[in-house]
């Protein structure tokens, strides 16, 4: 049976029960990071309660349990994404490093001097500067897919801009900022086309779609472990065996040896050579447990909840008149961005606040969108699996005052 009530799903969830400001909590923050169920949070205790131990070294048995426990993760990941091997996987501290590894050891070693990555310009700030770094130090060209009058990105555009000289395309699942879904098929498919890389940055997409790497046929793909119910501090890489094989390692240290001599280092295979030192144990168990808990989710349910919540939101808000919404309209995850006319974001959020309403304002960490749309930031309310209409109807209430305080 899969969980489709959302009462019983928010009962799930403790941190929602609480009130802030002497007002109940309304959580629309969730592309900032998900709340936590008690399922997860519960297994990180129980870690340190019974298994505490360090994995892939000890002979004894705590050790050994806490090994393939972590290794159960790593195949419950795999498993998540439908991933061909195991190995494929690979644990970091969550999608900005997981992008700063692809940059590190397979831009600086396969990019060269006017290569060209392609971006959309809905990129999070996570898959910018890495590139950026890479452009200064090794001459590579960063170009720019843009929007469809509709909000969509234009694949059109990403058409005519490809050639034998994109080496790589870097693109977002979901937008963070706008919610907006992009159409990753068919991005590969314009990348084959050229012999281009691919890398998903599903950070955002990872709680909305069911993701399949082996269909989209994407070379690598990222998400951290706290935007999908899980802990903070970890987060996946996903990429395709042969070329992990040929990377070199972005870390050195314990753990990704094969044999260390006075004077050198043979490395171990993908995965362990990418993850040196210590893991985040806690962190990759409880990501296990959030994992379970997502796929306990109905997900037709999900869509059809998320959808309307999104399309009250919406239609609530264009009523409320004087504000300026962004984006598409179609094809998108429930993430609003949202201007007042002739307010600044972040005073409307600090009002929006004091009714209890968590909410984000600023540039979400996507400044080369804001500047595109013309604007210094946006309010960004985005609702999750764990949210209702009675949360839409306090949002709206919430904007509604803030409306009239303001202007
Ligand atoms: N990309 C996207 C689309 C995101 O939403 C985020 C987090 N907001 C990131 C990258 C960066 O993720 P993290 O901070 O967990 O590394």
């Amino acid at each position: 049976m899969q969980l489709n009530d959302i009462k019983q799903i928010k009962s799930l969830f403790p941190t929602l029960h609480q009130k802030v400001n002497g007002q109940d909590l309304v959580y629309l923050d969730s592309a900032a990071t998900a709340m936590k169920p008690t399922a997860v949070i519960d297994r990180i205790t129980r870690y340190y309660q019974l298994d505490n131990s360090n994995v892939h070294r000890g002979a004894h048995y705590l050790s050994q349990r806490g090994t393939d426990e972590f290794e159960k993760a790593r195949h419950t990941v795999a498993e998540f994404i439908n991933a061909k091997h195991d190995s494929e996987i690979i644990f970091t501290r969550g999608t900005t490093e997981s992008i700063n590894l692809v940059s590190s050891s397979y831009g600086r070693n396969f990019l060269k001097e006017g290569d060209e990555v392609i971006l959309s310009i809905m990129e999070h700030h996570a898959n910018v500067v890495p590139w950026h770094v890479l452009k200064t130090e090794k001459g590579i060209v960063l170009k720019y897919v843009y929007l469809t009058e509709d909000g969509q990105l234009d694949l059109e555009q990403l058409k005519r801009l490809v050639s034998s000289k994109t080496k790589l395309i870097t693109v977002t699942g979901c937008s963070n900022t706008l919610g907006t879904f992009t159409d990753l098929k068919a991005i590969t498919a314009i990348a084959k086309s050229v012999s281009a890389k691919v890398l998903v940055d599903a950070a955002q997409l990872v709680s909305q779609h069911k993701i399949d790497v082996q269909e989209l046929d994407c070379d690598f793909l990222v998400f951290s472990g706290h935007k999908l119910f899980g802990p903070t501090g970890i987060g996946v890489l996903y990429a395709k065996q042969e070329l992990l094989e040929q990377m070199p390692p972005y870390q050195t240290g314990g753990s990704m040896i094969l044999e260390v001599t006075e004077q050198a280092t043979t490395f171990h295979r993908p995965p362990f050579r990418f993850e040196a030192g210590t893991p985040h144990i806690e962190g990759v168990v409880g990501l296990m447990s959030a994992i379970q808990f997502f796929n306990s989710i109905d997900k037709t349910w999900l869509r059809a909840h998320e959808d309307k919540m999104l399309n009250a939101a919406t239609s609530e808000l264009e009523k409320l008149g004087d504000v300026v919404i962004y984006g598409s309209k179609a094809n998108k995850a429930p993430i609003l961005s949202f201007n007042i006319k002739g307010v600044h974001n972040s005073d409307v959020a600090a009002l929006m606040d004091q009714q209890g309403v968590a909410v984000r304002s600023g540039h979400h960490c996507t400044q080369p969108l804001m500047k595109y749309l013309k604007t210094v930031g946006t309010i960004r309310a985005s609702f999750s699996i764990y949210n209702d209409l009675n949360d839409v109807e306090k949002f709206v209430a919430s904007v509604k005052k803030a409306k009239d305080l303001l202007l």
